[in-house]
């Protein structure tokens, strides 16, 4: 038997399965008068034997027939690595209840329902044979023909398959719940780590990404593995093409020295990219295993990586609106909102621990004439520069909000006002010694800041504002390009 694919008008041969007579025949009928070969089986058990000597192109199967059923078939065609590629297309009876459910679930490529779509049977399953990618390889054997074919053997077989399933889904819930427990990336892989640790237990597993902070590498290794086979892990990771540097990874030593960790006699390392689709490569998952084990990890290693891309990619879009949310899109600077509440915070800080904090209130010059003169985006541009020098100019500590339109709120902690006089002034002067990109070299736009300093326990950021906005309205009074406080 060949296993090409295939092509046009080439003949396909067909598994029909199905427990009626009738049924079939008017099956083999259909297939026949297309030209194509038919091989029969009346039931899930006797389909799965002819899979163990023949290699048709596509299933097309009843759903409810006696001793295995077709969602049990299906289940077990698509549990082998011999036989998963093949594609099965389920009839399902009309109006049956979870019939479509398990239809899905159960792997199965197409479901059509019997009465209604049978027309469309053959036109079906040959797109689905045209689509399907058969290994080039020579034909592996089916688990279950190494097996005895007995009823006991597929129960066997059967069971596994469904616990699979169950650790399949156990697996993707616990990642899925993660999200839902924690907003800390850090966090957040921590406990991937340790869900896939608790679930399978290879030589060692390493954990990259591409976060707010640049990247970051996690592994976690058993006693078997070598400083050798982690930097094996490393180097592969790397090579996905996901990390452009070397990463720094920080490797821990597993938890319990269970004896399966101690063995690494043969091993097998596996590179999985955790991807979302629509979303570029955000990070990556590598596992160093016993070979002999590698095959019970990889689907479970596949699974993992897949919520790990879409965790990542979750975790990238609530960082990326929260940084919405807090910041001006013009300067890049905190808003009025975030930065007033991070005032809140402060003061709160300034009651527990008696410390002092002063605040300016930074308002341009004659702003509204910049923007008549050279234009509304000139006046844009300006605002985005006098932003970015106002920045460099503070200390790591005080903060730097856009609180209106050219009015500017900076909060400095345990500062007096006479400490904030002193940073106004260096600021009033540093903003104006470099010409403005766009504006001509001669002009300067100059900076008038009011002051105020926190009063004590009863003091809020409203009443802190309030005072500065009058001293910023004396400093204008009195003829701007000052400091008041
Ligand atoms: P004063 O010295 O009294 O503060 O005069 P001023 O012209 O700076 O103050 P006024 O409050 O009269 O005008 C503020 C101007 O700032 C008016 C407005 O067009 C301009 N402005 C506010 N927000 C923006 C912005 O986002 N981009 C630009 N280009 N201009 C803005
Ligand atoms: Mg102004
Ligand atoms: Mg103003």
């Amino acid at each position: 038997m060949t296993s090409a694919t295939p092509k046009g008008p080439q003949p396909l041969q067909v598994l029909l399965v199905d427990d009626n007579p009738i049924q079939l025949s008017l099956l083999r009928h259909l297939f026949q008068r297309h030209g194509h070969l038919t091989i029969e089986a009346r039931n899930g058990a006797e389909a799965l034997i002819v899979l163990a000597t023949e290699f048709p192109d596509v299933v097309v199967s009843d759903c409810v027939m006696p001793l295995l059923d077709g969602y049990q078939f299906c289940r077990l065609v698509k549990d082998d690595r011999a036989t998963r590629h093949l594609p099965v297309l389920l009839l399902t009876a009309q109006g049956a209840g979870l019939a479509r459910f398990w239809a899905k679930t159960c792997g199965a490529d197409r479901f059509l329902v019997k009465g209604r779509d049978l027309d469309h049977v053959v036109e079906v399953a040959v797109a689905l044979a045209e689509q399907s990618s058969r290994p080039h390889t020579a034909h592996a054997v089916p688990k279950l023909a190494q097996e005895n074919f007995g009823v006991d053997a597929i129960q066997r077989r059967l069971a596994l398959a469904l616990e699979q399933r169950l650790i399949e889904t156990a697996l993707r819930d616990s990642i899925a719940r993660l999200y839902t427990a924690d907003h800390d990336t850090s966090r957040l892989i921590q406990g991937f780590i340790e869900i896939l640790q608790e679930l399978v237990l290879p030589g060692a597993l390493l954990v990259a990404y591409l976060g707010e902070e640049g990247l970051w590498c996690h592994g976690v290794h058993g006693s078997s593995a070598s400083a050798e086979d982690r930097q094996a892990l490393e180097k592969a990771i790397t090579e996905q093409g996901v990390i452009q540097s070397t990463p720094d990874c920080h490797w821990h030593p597993a938890a319990d020295d269970d004896e399966r960790r101690r063995s690494l006699r043969d091993p097998l390392l596996r590179v999985f990219p955790a991807t979302t689709p629509g979303y570029p490569v955000v990070g990556a998952l590598a596992f160093l295993t016993e070979r002999r084990a590698a095959e019970d990890f990889e689907r479970l290693f596949e699974i993992a990586a897949e919520e790990l891309g879409r965790l990542l990619s979750l975790e990238d879009s609530r960082l990326r609106l929260y940084h919405q949310a807090i910041r001006d899109p013009l300067t890049g600077l905190y808003n009025r909102k975030h930065i007033l509440d991070m005032l809140g915070m402060e003061l709160d800080q300034c009651g527990r621990f008696e410390q002092g904090l002063s605040i300016m209130l930074v308002d341009l010059d004659h702003f509204k004439a910049v923007n008549d003169r050279f234009g509304h985006a000139a006046g844009d541009q300006v605002l985005s520069v006098l932003a970015q020098r106002m920045a460099f100019g503070l200390r790591k500590v005080d903060q730097l909000g856009r609180i209106g339109g050219e009015e500017f709120l900076i909060y400095c902690p345990q500062t007096d006002i006479e400490g904030a006089r002193a940073m106004a002034e260096r600021l009033r002067e540093h903003v104006v010694i470099d010409p403005i990109p766009s504006l001509p070299a001669s002009d300067r736009v100059s900076l008038s800041i009011g002051l105020s300093s926190w009063e004590g326990p009863e003091d809020t950021p409203e009443r802190l504002l309030s005072r500065a906005d009058k001293a910023l309205y004396r400093a204008k009074a009195e003829g701007r390009n000052r400091v008041v406080g």
